[in-house]
């Protein structure tokens, strides 16, 4: 219902039988010139206290990647930063809770500090801890947060201030010099779950709703909607092509291999 721009919609539409050769195809082509970016060494900074970390994804994108226990397990949780001429843009929160944010405000802390700039935007992919405990941090430095409005529904549920919750309307974004485009494709890890693309990067934030390579299992099912996932995941296979590199929620960014490696966890877990 809310998905966004003509301008990705102009690419043929696959009939559905060869779907997954064509897009096996594409993903032999993409490996190598995913391979090759991974090999430059990339720039990483890490805060004090070790709990936020900073990788360079490309001249102008990060990923942010903070720590929490789940389970007993130390768990990494990535979003993004991306940066414009009118400031930096951050896809989730640092991994806080509810009234207790010292991540997301070390986070804007260090972008400031190591990137120069200010956090003007933010938007926040579903209503868990790990992608909008720190909202209260940004919403203190008065930066406006967008959210689709079941996010924010969902977010005022979980005790959280409401994200702005535009994004159903306007799932398109320009930020200076930069496009940012969000997707709800469906109900999947959880029911208000979207993903956020750059297509001038063509990279895709998948967040929780993509496991990394990795992943042995779908992870926190607490909110999920496994039957729907495999469908969710394949929209936004066919919506974007082109991706070159995929952030998921947790553990390891990649190439469009996620996408599928996702499909097949559910696979596994359904079979
Ligand atoms: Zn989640
Ligand atoms: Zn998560």
């Amino acid at each position: 219902m809310l998905i966004g721009c003509s301008e990705d919609n102009s690419q043929p539409t696959q009939p559905k039988e060869n779907q997954e050769t064509t897009i096996t195809e594409d993903l032999a082509k993409l490996n190598d010139q995913v391979n090759a970016e991974a090999e430059k060494s990339p720039t990483h900074i890490t805060s004090q206290d070790k709990s936020i970390g900073l990788t360079q994804l490309t001249d102008k994108v990060w990923v942010h990647t903070s720590y929490n226990e789940w389970k007993g397990t130390k768990i990494p949780h990535n979003g993004l930063v991306v940066t414009t001429d009118k400031g930096a843009v951050l896809i989730d929160t640092a991994w806080d809770t509810e009234g207790n944010h010292p991540k997301t405000k070390a986070l804007l802390q260090m972008i400031q500090k190591h990137l120069k700039k200010k956090v003007v935007l933010a938007i926040v992919t579903h209503a868990h801890d790990d992608s909008i405990g720190g909202i209260q941090a940004l919403l203190d430095k008065k930066i406006e947060v967008r959210s689709t409005s079941l996010t924010a529904k969902l977010a005022k549920e979980n005790g959280y201030p409401s994200p702005k919750p535009i994004l159903d309307e306007k799932p398109m974004m320009k930020i200076g010099d930069t496009v940012i485009k969000t997707m709800y494709p469906g109900e999947g890890h959880s029911k208000d779950n979207i993903t956020a693309w750059l297509p001038q990067y063509k990279i895709l934030f998948g967040g929780c709703f993509i496991k990394s390579l990795d992943a042995k299992d779908l992870g926190n099912l607490s909110d999920a909607n496994v039957e729907k996932w495999d469908d969710s995941v394949k929209k936004v296979i066919e919506k974007y092509p082109q991706v070159k590199i995929v952030v998921p929620g947790h553990g390891e960014w990649g190439n469009k291999r996620l996408l599928f490696h996702t499909i097949d966890l559910i696979k596994q877990h359904t079979d």
